[in-house]
């Protein structure tokens, strides 16, 4: 099958993704800016930061991360737009991982700024980034991946994988919680926010139809598809959310989607149905090495997966996260009767 290939919006953009190099501060269109803000320690290197022009000063779509460089850089784009940081009138958050909202407190401390956020996300703020409670969530994480049949060795790593990036998240409570179809009342603007969980259970997108562009966080990017993973937050079957949430923003009438990472691109429908396309060869995947291996772990199953590298060179945040990624694809399965679940210590998977 020949891979869809998006059309950039924006040649110099692309180029600086593909080239390993940080994208210049672009006016995407009259009264809308892309704003690159680096992201430390991941291979995305930086999200993209939009500032919507208002009548007396600019809305911000994500912030970026918590650390000073990305402050730097979000106060210096904004300049080169003609604002200051104090100028930002409100931060949309389209989900809360710490690369969107990371920063999002601490542009509303310079600037008096408020933040929105889905409910959906706003409910898991406390447990995530609170230090009385986090001790909680680690523990079922790793209840969830005992049951997952991870080896007793590495349990321990696994679970507390993602523990050293919590330090660049402040955790900022919202002021606005957006649901589904809400218009955000910004002057000049006709946006609508799209609830779209999948990738976050309150990721949110929002479009214009009159200016015909749509802010798609990380739910659809031009290359990579994002995380949609069973973790101790998640809903049961994310990916069943996430799949619905493509269909969701599939059919709109957009001439450009502006991506949180990677550059802008034309084409959503087709990006979307190649998407699809994507995890139903994923799913049949999974479902081959569960009937080729009847009584298999979740764990096992992902050890046999084609990924990007070979497992073995897979660092242990990133297996745990290929874990997860696989038991969101099992569940899925298992919900549309393709595989069986026989629970235990660990939970065992056949054919059906
Ligand atoms: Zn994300
Ligand atoms: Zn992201």
């Amino acid at each position: 099958m020949t891979k869809f290939v998006v059309t950039p919006a924006s040649r110099a953009q692309r180029e600086a993704w593909t080239g390993g190099a940080i994208p210049d501060v672009e006016r995407v269109r009259p009264g809308l800016w892309s704003i690159p803000v680096p992201i430390p320690v991941n291979p995305l290197r930086y999200v993209l930061v939009y500032a919507l022009e208002l009548q007396d000063g600019v809305a911000i779509v994500d912030a970026g991360w918590d650390t000073d460089e990305a402050y730097e850089a979000l106060c210096s784009g904004l300049r080169v737009a003609g604002y200051a940081i104090t100028d930002v009138k409100g931060v949309l958050v389209t989900h809360i991982h710490p690369d969107h909202y990371g920063l999002a407190g601490r542009v509303r401390e310079a600037s008096g700024a408020w933040i929105a956020l889905h409910p959906a996300d706003a409910g898991l703020l406390r447990e995530r980034y609170d230090d009385e409670a986090i001790d909680g969530l680690v523990r079922r994480e790793r209840a969830l991946l005992e049951r997952c049949g991870v080896p007793a060795t590495t349990l321990d790593e696994l679970a507390g994988a993602s523990m050293m990036i919590r330090h660049m998240v402040s955790m900022a409570r919202p002021d606005r919680l957006v649901e589904d179809g809400d218009d955000l009342g910004l002057p000049g603007w006709d946006l609508r926010a799209i609830w779209t969980p999948g990738h976050s259970p309150g990721h949110l997108c929002f479009v214009s139809p009159e200016r015909r562009v749509l802010f798609s966080g990380d739910h659809v990017l031009a290359k990579i598809t994002p995380m949609v993973a069973v973790h101790p937050q998640s809903p049961p079957n994310p990916l069943a959310d996430y799949l619905d949430s493509l269909a969701a923003v599939g059919g709109l009438e957009v001439d450009e989607v502006l991506p949180a990472h990677e550059y802008r691109f034309l084409e959503l429908g087709k990006r979307v149905d190649s998407v699809l396309a994507h995890h139903e060869e994923r799913l049949a995947e999974i479902e081959r090495v569960v009937a080729g291996h009847d009584g298999v772990t979740c764990w096992d199953t992902a050890t046999r997966l084609t990924w990007s590298r070979p497992w073995e060179s897979i660092p242990p945040f990133m297996r745990r996260s290929a874990n997860n990624e696989t038991l969101a694809h099992l569940v899925w399965l298992e919900a549309k009767g393709r595989v069986r679940r026989a629970p235990g210590e660990p939970d065992l998977w056949h054919p059906q």
